[in-house]
């Protein structure tokens, strides 16, 4: 097992992981920006490392920085976390070429899944059905307007390169096809530095259902069950629970075995996400993520398994230690992402922490690096806290997140606890009853 480990992340995920390996009996190295000094990931790491100015790009991206922190302090092993280079298949290589173990799957696997024309190449030859679109890149105007044709509307220009719902633009007619066309391309080219798309049918209400996924490193394969992520804001998730109200038991069974054969037949090693959309009874695949997810604790609290700690024990070389049968799902939990922004216009709101109380009880974690004087810095994602909660039903896990809610308070900086405080009162919520767009549509007409 690994002595020490350098996280290369901040903010609530860090700790999260200092947590796994607190308990496994591993130190941990904390890096930092300088504007991040006084962090709880910080404060509770056993060493820790400034790596650079504020500026990500100078300091939770700079590779150099990193690995030169994991040699000074011996580090044996680096979890990125999510973001920042957690899905950065140079930086994977750089790390294992430097004789120190990268958490996560190997580069190829991530450079693979990293490009989304080759990731559906890629999930196709492994046996899973895919959204139809284009084989490949669209290259020019012309070739996207033959295609949406013999496609028909409405379609979805993505970028290859995409995350975070960045360079992706729909069109509902001919019309709209040359602008949605351009503006994918513009806005790929800013987030990514590459401009390539390619084309999607778009799917006009289906569920965003993704699996959980643990390999080792003998060729066992488990599955950890599905998340339920269909509740979005610009394609961004807002909350998400396990198992997801859409599914019934045959679905489930049935998207599970799927995963899982995938996944052997790629030889995936180490946790990762396979991301479906669902529709009328049948699941599409559109990307995979080859890293921790924000969302991992729902099925973690669905299944009482630690990922992080999985994480770990997989890539020091320990077996799973356990199959399919052994996996037993439990109750039902949901996740809501609490953003520092104006819950009404979604604006970043930065700023001091000034009372700050966190919900308890039976089926309530909080999972948040904030403390009461606190400085939100502007630099980074705006997310401060994760509010995850179980029940043993859906029912008993709404009441207990109404209660949960109603109980948080975080001062200082305005947060999307409203927003949450709304939804878990909605009909179509309680229902189950939502698919990717429903948020969205509710959000623009209370706007509107
Ligand atoms: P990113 O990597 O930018 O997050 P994804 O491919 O994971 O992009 O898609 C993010 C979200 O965008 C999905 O959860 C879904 O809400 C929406 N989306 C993606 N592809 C389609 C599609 N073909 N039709 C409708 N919505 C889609």
């Amino acid at each position: 097992m690994f002595d020490k480990i350098l996280i290369a992340n901040r903010g609530e995920i860090a700790l999260r992981i200092h947590r796994a390996c607190r308990e496994m009996g591993i130190k941990t190295v904390a890096v930092h920006s300088t504007a991040d000094h006084d962090a709880m990931h910080v404060r509770l790491a056993d060493e820790s490392v400034c790596i650079g100015p504020p500026p990500a790009r100078d300091s939770y991206l700079n590779k150099a920085a990193i690995i030169a922190a994991a040699t000074i302090t011996n580090a044996d092993a680096i979890h990125p976390g999510y973001g920042f280079l957690s899905e950065n298949a140079d930086f994977a290589q750089m790390v294992e070429e430097h004789g120190i173990c990268f958490i996560g799957p190997t580069a190829e696997h991530i450079r693979m899944m990293g490009d989304k024309i080759t990731a559906k190449h890629a999930a196709h030859e492994a046996g899973l059905p895919c959204v139809p679109g284009s084989d490949g890149a669209v290259e020019t105007e012309a070739q996207a307007q033959e295609l949406a044709h013999s496609m028909g509307y409405p379609v979805l220009i993505k970028a290859t390169a995409g995350g975070g719902g960045k360079g992706m633009k729909h069109a509902h007619t001919p019309d709209q096809l040359i602008d949605a066309f351009r503006t994918a391309r513009s806005e790929a080219k800013a987030a990514f530095g590459n401009s390539e798309v390619y084309m999607e049918k778009y799917l006009l209400a289906p569920r965003h259902i993704e699996i959980q996924i643990l390999a080792d490193n003998h060729g066992a394969v488990v599955h950890l069950g599905e998340r339920d992520c269909s509740l979005q804001r610009r394609h961004q998730k807002v909350l998400e629970e396990a198992p997801s109200p859409a599914l019934n038991a045959d679905a489930r069974e049935r998207i599970g075995r799927v995963a899982c054969a995938a996944i052997r037949k790629l030889g995936y090693r180490n946790a990762g996400t396979l991301e479906f959309l669902y529709e009328n009874g049948e699941f599409y695949f559109i990307e995979m993520n080859t890293r921790l997810q924000v969302e991992h604790p729902v099925t973690e609290a669905i299944c009482g398994i630690d990922i992080v700690r999985e994480q770990i024990r997989i890539a020091a070389g320990a077996p799973l230690g356990y199959e399919q049968s052994d996996v037993r799902f439990s109750g039902h939990a949901i996740e809501c992402r609490i953003n520092a922004e104006d819950p009404q216009t979604f604006a970043p709101s930065p700023g001091r922490i000034g009372g700050f109380h966190t919900p308890g009880g039976l089926g309530v974690r909080v999972d948040s690096g904030l403390y009461s004087g606190y400085q939100v810095p502007p630099h980074y994602d705006s997310m401060i806290a994760k509010l995850i909660v179980h029940g043993g039903s859906r029912n008993e896990c709404l009441m207990r997140l109404r209660r949960a809610l109603g109980e948080f308070v975080i001062e200082g900086v305005k947060t999307t606890i409203p927003l949450h405080n709304w939804l878990v009162n909605e009909a179509d919520f309680i229902n189950g009853d939502y698919d990717i767009h429903w948020l969205q549509k509710m959000v623009d007409r209370s706007a509107g």
